[in-house]
């Protein structure tokens, strides 16, 4: 098939054509959630792009296999391998188990992508389920001479790497800059970015869950997980690895590092990074100031939807601040594209030719490094085009595979001040109207739409039936 995406590939730091290893199919993978605490609408925003991703790649016909990990052992507090397991700080805190965090936090992550209308990936694996597999990778790498024993951990020998640094044009030391806050040196390291892949020995002994090695009771360390579960489910050659940007360094080019050392080739060809959600203070957090979850923005009356449109309206390879006031602006613009949508006619035939041209420019806009801004813009353009009623109800909900807005879904019906003589008066209206399409009396069926909208009652034919609500 014809590959026309262009996407920003972090490895090589341009727009590039995407053209997956085997024709019309994808392998992608993305990192997960660690499910220690609620998602705040930053990581979200990670997820919701991705899932853009998908069904950009599925719109344009391929044939997409998803996986995602489950943090639900070994990532510390700091990505440098330094301070509490967070599943067991998470724990401590509820006064629960690890494993009983892990499900909950879990169940609330899909929940949350299940209301922004994120697609769940088609495999989704617990780190817990493949310690089989990174004990494996582990005894490999150790095999080759790409690992090391020390202080009673296992590490990843950094110095026997050609090029360590592959996804970052930043010197060693800006690196180094930046995680220098948390990072506590670890004198069993032998080069400053080794990295830990099996835990046998922590500061924190209580660590709640460990499994038995050739290297001693222990656990694995974060970045093997994600290298051990997509080779698990994609095989050795991957063709898009996704995650927010702070995962660049260290863990994706950890990931890097271990899964080519371990395969002794090339491992995935593109890599994309969702820039930060911000707020007005600057990066958002799950400990300080407000934490911003999709039950808070519903508990303030935001549909996710809105939440939605806010993100898609940016460039995913910006960053993006966060602000009630910019919400209340997606809100009205939702709520008016839905009511425009909403008030299209069903009858008629769609335009075929017409219909093509804009979904090839809705393409175009997607295939422009995932524009999803430019995509909107041909949803308003095709919105006011002189073309029929039905041929714009069919691209809207064409476009909708992507966007996901649910912008043909009805808006909730008003139960609320509509007195039980206008609720007659409008069935009366509704049957007259059937009995009218019914005898091919279009007119006299527009004439009742008419005249329903003018006592401020927009109707909509559904494969259910006619629905109505007052505007
Ligand atoms: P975590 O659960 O901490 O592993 O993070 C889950 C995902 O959210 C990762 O892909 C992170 O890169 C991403 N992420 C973290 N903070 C933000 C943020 N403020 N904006 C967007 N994505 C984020
Ligand atoms: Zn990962």
């Amino acid at each position: 098939m014809e590959n026309r995406l262009r996407i920003y590939n972090t490895l090589t730091r341009k727009v590039e054509l995407f053209v997956p290893n085997e024709d019309g199919k994808v392998g992608m993978y993305t990192c997960g959630p660690t499910v220690y605490h609620f998602a705040h609408i930053g990581n979200l925003r990670s997820y919701l792009m991705e899932d853009i991703l998908e069904k950009t790649l599925r719109y344009l016909g391929y044939d997409v296999k998803r996986v995602m990990n489950i943090t639900d052992v070994g990532h510390l507090s700091s990505d440098a391998d330094t301070g509490e397991d967070k599943m067991v700080k998470g724990a401590k805190r509820e006064h629960k188990t690890v494993m009983e965090i892990a499900k909950f936090y879990t169940d609330a992550f899909f929940e949350d992508c299940r209301k922004l209308c994120i697609k769940r990936p088609d495999v989704v694996e617990p780190a817990t389920n493949c310690i089989g597999e990174f004990i494996h990778m582990v005894e490999t790498l150790l095999e080759k001479g790409y690992a090391y024993v020390s202080g009673e951990n296992v590490y990843f020998d950094t110095s026997k790497l050609n090029e360590y640094y592959v996804l970052t044009n930043h010197s060693e030391e800006e690196l180094l800059e930046g995680v220098r806050d948390d990072v506590e040196v670890d004198a069993n390291k032998k080069n400053k970015n080794d990295f830990v892949l099996w835990f046998t020995k922590s500061k924190f002994e209580d660590q709640a869950l460990k499994w038995d090695s050739p290297w001693g009771v222990g656990y694995p360390g974060w970045h093997i997980e994600c290298s051990g579960i997509s080779i698990k489910h994609l095989g050795e050659r991957m063709d898009i690895h996704c995650g927010g940007v702070d995962n660049i360094f260290p863990h994706h080019t950890n990931e890097i590092a271990q899964s080519e050392a371990y395969l002794g080739h090339k491992w995935c060809n593109y890599w994309m990074h969702v820039h930060h959600l911000n707020d007005k203070s600057g990066k958002m957090s799950k400990s300080k100031g407000e934490f911003l979850t999709v039950s808070l923005l519903e508990s303030k009356g935001y549909d996710p939807m809105v939440y939605r449109l806010f993100c898609l309206q940016s460039h995913y390879r910006k960053p993006l601040e966060f602000s009630y006031e910019v919400m209340d602006q997606a809100a009205a613009a939702y709520a008016k594209l839905k009511k425009r949508i909403a008030a299209l006619s069903a009858d008629g035939a769609v335009d075929r030719e017409a219909f093509a041209e804009f979904r090839r420019r809705f393409e175009d806009a997607l295939c422009s490094d995932l524009n999803t801004s430019s995509a909107i813009t041909v949803l308003y353009d095709m919105l006011k085009a002189e073309i029929g009623d039905a041929t714009k109800r069919a691209l809207a909900e064409s476009f909708d595979e992507v966007l996901s807005l649910r912008l043909l879904e009805a808006p909730a019906q008003e139960t609320t001040a509509v007195d039980e003589e206008l609720t007659a008066w409008i069935e009366e209206r509704l049957a007259e109207r059937k009995e009218a399409k019914k005898s091919k009396d279009f007119a006299r069926a527009d004439a009742i739409r008419a005249e329903l909208l003018e006592k401020g009652v927009q109707i909509k034919d559904t494969r259910e039936g006619t629905v109505w609500e007052r505007i």
